[in-house]
C-alpha cells in the first residue's frame, strides 16, 4: 500500500522548507493542499510539476475517501496546508485518522509550526504550555474561554488573525488582568518579524500605537497562573468558604 506523507511547509520564509519535504514533494504520485491554487506557487517556487488535489475543512470526509483510495492502489500522497504543520489548527485530522484506522503508514515530514517557533524564542516558560488554537471570534465567548484558563499555571499559546488581536489582547488585560506577561509574535520568519512582550496591558498599548501593529499573523503566549496569583485565588476561595459556613444554620 502507499504511504501518507504528513508534510510541513513554510510559514513564510520560504528557505525553511526542508530538503527532504522537497524530496518527497517531488516523489509522490499526489499532493493533497489545503488550497491548491496557494500550494501550486510554492511547488512551482521548487520546480515539481505534480497532480494535487483540494482537501479543506468543507470536503475533508469526501476527499479523504479518494486519498485512501489512492494509498490503496499503492501510490504514496502527501498532505500538506497553506503554511506550516498540517493538523495544527489546519485540515487533515479525519484522513489521518481514517489511513491509521485502515493499517496505512502515515509518517512525518516535519517542519515549520508557527506556535512551536514563537514559543522557542518568547522567552517564556516552555517545560508546560497549552495550546489552545483559536479563541472564539465574539468577544462574549472569547471572554468566557480566557476565564476559564484564569488559573492555568501553564504557558497559554493562541493563534489570532489580525483583525481581531487587538480585541484579544484586550481580553486577555480584561479577563487575566492587566499585569499578566504577554508576548506576541508577529509574522515569524518573515520581514517585518515582531516580537511584543511586557505586561498586558501594556502590550495592548504597543499594538494601537504602531500603525501596522495589528497586520500580519500573530501568536499569542500568555505567563501562566503565577503561585502567587493561584494563592490569592485560594485565599479568596477560602474566605468565601469561612463566610458561607458561618452563615449556614
Ligand atoms: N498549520 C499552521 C502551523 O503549523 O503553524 C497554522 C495554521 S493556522 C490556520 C494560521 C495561524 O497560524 C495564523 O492565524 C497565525 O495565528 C499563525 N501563523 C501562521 N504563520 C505565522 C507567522 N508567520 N507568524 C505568526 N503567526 C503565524
Amino acid at each position: 500500500a502507499g504511504t501518507l506523507y504528513i508534510v510541513a511547509t513554510p510559514i513564510g520564509n520560504l528557505d525553511d522548507l526542508s530538503p527532504r519535504a522537497a524530496a518527497v514533494l517531488s516523489r509522490v504520485a499526489v499532493i493533497a493542499a489545503e488550497d491548491t491554487r496557494h500550494s501550486g506557487r510554492l511547488l512551482q517556487h521548487l520546480g515539481i510539476s505534480k497532480p494535487m488535489m483540494a482537501l479543506h475543512e468543507h470536503n475533508e470526509r469526501d476527499k479523504a475517501g479518494q486519498v485512501l483510495g489512492k494509498l490503496a492502489a499503492c501510490q504514496d500522497v502527501a498532505l500538506i496546508s497553506d503554511a506550516g504543520t498540517p493538523l495544527i489548527s489546519d485540515p487533515g485530522f479525519v484522513l489521518v485518522r481514517e489511513a491509521r484506522a485502515r493499517g496505512y503508514r502515515v509518517t512525518p515530514v516535519p517542519g515549520a509550526c508557527a506556535l512551536i517557533s514563537a514559543l522557542s524564542a518568547a522567552g517564556l516558560p516552555t517545560d508546560r504550555f497549552l495550546f489552545e488554537g483559536f479563541l472564539p471570534s465574539k468577544s462574549g465567548a472569547r471572554r468566557a474561554a480566557l476565564d476559564r484558563l484564569v488559573r492555568e499555571s501553564a504557558t497559554l499559546v493562541f493563534y489570532e488573525s489580525p483583525h481581531r488581536i487587538v480585541d484579544t489582547v484586550g481580553d486577555i488585560a480584561e479577563v487575566m488582568g492587566a499585569e499578566r506577561e504577554l508576548v506576541l509574535a508577529r509574522e515569524l520568519t518573515k520581514t517585518f518579524e515582531t516580537f511584543y512582550a511586557g505586561a498586558a496591558a501594556h502590550v495592548r498599548q504597543t499594538l494601537e500605537a504602531d500603525p501596522h501593529g495589528s497586520r500580519g499573523e500573530f501568536v499569542v503566549m500568555v505567563r501562566g497562573a503565577s503561585a502567587e496569583e493561584l494563592s490569592v485565588g485560594s485565599a479568596e476561595a477560602d474566605r468565601v468558604l469561612t463566610l458561607l459556613l458561618t452563615e449556614l444554620p
